[in-house]
C-alpha cells in the first residue's frame, strides 16, 4: 500500500475511502448487533483459510436467518478484490454482513437488504517467538459464556457484549484477558480466542458444546499438533485442570498462538511459554503463508 493513501472499504460492491465509509444508524447491525462477521488474515499474499472463514460466515448467517446477497464464490472474489485494490499482501480483513437498514423495531422483516462490508488494513505478522515468550495473564471471569441454546458464540454474530463484559473484568483486575466458563462451570474459551491446555504432553481443548466459537486457528492448530505426533483431545476442562496444567495457550486469527502464563494469580508451569506451545508457534509461523493453507490474492 502506498504511504498516505486511504484504505478503500468495500460496501455493497463499491470501494469507498475509509474516511467516507459509513453505514446508516438505522442498520440493525448497529441498533441490535444483528449481523454476522469474520476476522481474517493474509500472510505474504495468501489469505489464510479464506474458504473456511467464508463457510463459517455463511453458517452464522444461516443460524440467524440472514440471506447473504452474494454467493460464496462472489464473496471470496470480493475479499480478494478489496485486498488488490489496496495493494495489500499482509493484512487483517474484517468482513461483516448486517441485517441492513430497518426501522427502530426489532422485526428483521423490515430490513430489506443486508449490508456487506469488507474492511482491509495492513498488518504485518508478529515475527519471532521472543515477543510471544512472555505470555499473557488471564482471570476467570464471573461472566459465563452464553448458552448453546441462546446467543452462543458458535454463531459469530455482531453481538459481543457477553465477551465485552468479561473483558471489562479482566481490565479491572489488571489482566490481559479473561477465561469464560460455560453454564456448568467448565472452561469454554477467552473473550476472543480459543483455549488449550497441555498436561503430560497431551493437548486438550474444550468442545464447542461449551459455547466456544469453532475457531479456524483452533482447528488448524489441532491438525498441526496431530501431524507433529501430539495426542489432541476435545474434552471438558475444569477450572482445576486449567490452573494445574503444564502449559496453557490461546489461539485466534489476530493472536495466532499465545502462551498463557498466569491464571487468576496462579503461575502456569514455570511461568513462561512451554515447550509444546513454542513448538506449535514455530510450526504455525512456517505454515501460515503457504498457498495450500489459503487462497492467493495475486495470480503468479
Ligand atoms: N473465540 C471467539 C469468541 C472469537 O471471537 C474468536 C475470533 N477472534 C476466536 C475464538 C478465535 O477464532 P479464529 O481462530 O477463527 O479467529
Amino acid at each position: 500500500m502506498e504511504a498516505g493513501k486511504e484504505v478503500l472499504v468495500y460496501i455493497n460492491g463499491e470501494y469507498v475511502p475509509r474516511s467516507k465509509a459509513s453505514i446508516s444508524v438505522y442498520d440493525h447491525g448497529f441498533l441490535y448487533g444483528d449481523g454476522v462477521f469474520e476476522g481474517i488474515r493474509a500472510y505474504d499474499g495468501v489469505v489464510f483459510k479464506l474458504k473456511e472463514h467464508i463457510d463459517r460466515l455463511y453458517d452464522s448467517a444461516k443460524a440467524i436467518m440472514l440471506e447473504i446477497p452474494l454467493s460464496k464464490e462472489e464473496m471470496i472474489n470480493a475479499v480478494l478484490e478489496t485486498l488488490r485494490k489496496n495493494g495489500l499482501r499482509d493484512a487483517y480483513i474484517r468482513l461483516l454482513v448486517t441485517r441492513g437498514v430497518g426501522d427502530l423495531g426489532l422485526d428483521p422483516r423490515k430490513c430489506r437488504k443486508p449490508n456487506v462490508i469488507i474492511i482491509t488494513e495492513p498488518m504485518l505478522p508478529l515475527y519471532g517467538k521472543e515477543s510471544k515468550m512472555k505470555g499473557i495473564s488471564v482471570i476467570i471471569s464471573s461472566v459465563r459464556r452464553d448458552r448453546v441454546d441462546a446467543t452462543t458464540h458458535q454463531i459469530k454474530s455482531m453481538n459481543y457484549l457477553n465477551s465485552i463484559l468479561a473483558k471489562l473484568e479482566a481490565i479491572a483486575a489488571g489482566a490481559d484477558d479473561a477465561v469464560m466458563l460455560d453454564e456448568r462451570g467448565f472452561v469454554s474459551e477467552t473473550t476472543a480466542t480459543n483455549i488449550f491446555i497441555v498436561k503430560n504432553k497431551k493437548i486438550i481443548t474444550p468442545p464447542t458444546t461449551t459455547g466456544a466459537l469453532p475457531g479456524i486457528t483452533r482447528n488448524f492448530v489441532i491438525e498441526l499438533a496431530r501431524k507433529l505426533g501430539y495426542d489432541v483431545e476435545e474434552k471438558d476442562i475444569t477450572p482445576f485442570e486449567l490452573l494445574t496444567a503444564d502449559e496453557v495457550f490461546v489461539t485466534g486469527t489476530g493472536a495466532e498462538i499465545v502462551p498463557v502464563t498466569k491464571i487468576a494469580g496462579r503461575v502456569i508451569g514455570d511461568g513462561k511459554a512451554g515447550e509444546v506451545t513454542m513448538r506449535l508457534i514455530e510450526e504455525f509461523e512456517k505454515e501460515r503463508s503457504k498457498p495450500e493453507n489459503g487462497v492467493k490474492i495475486y495470480p503468479d
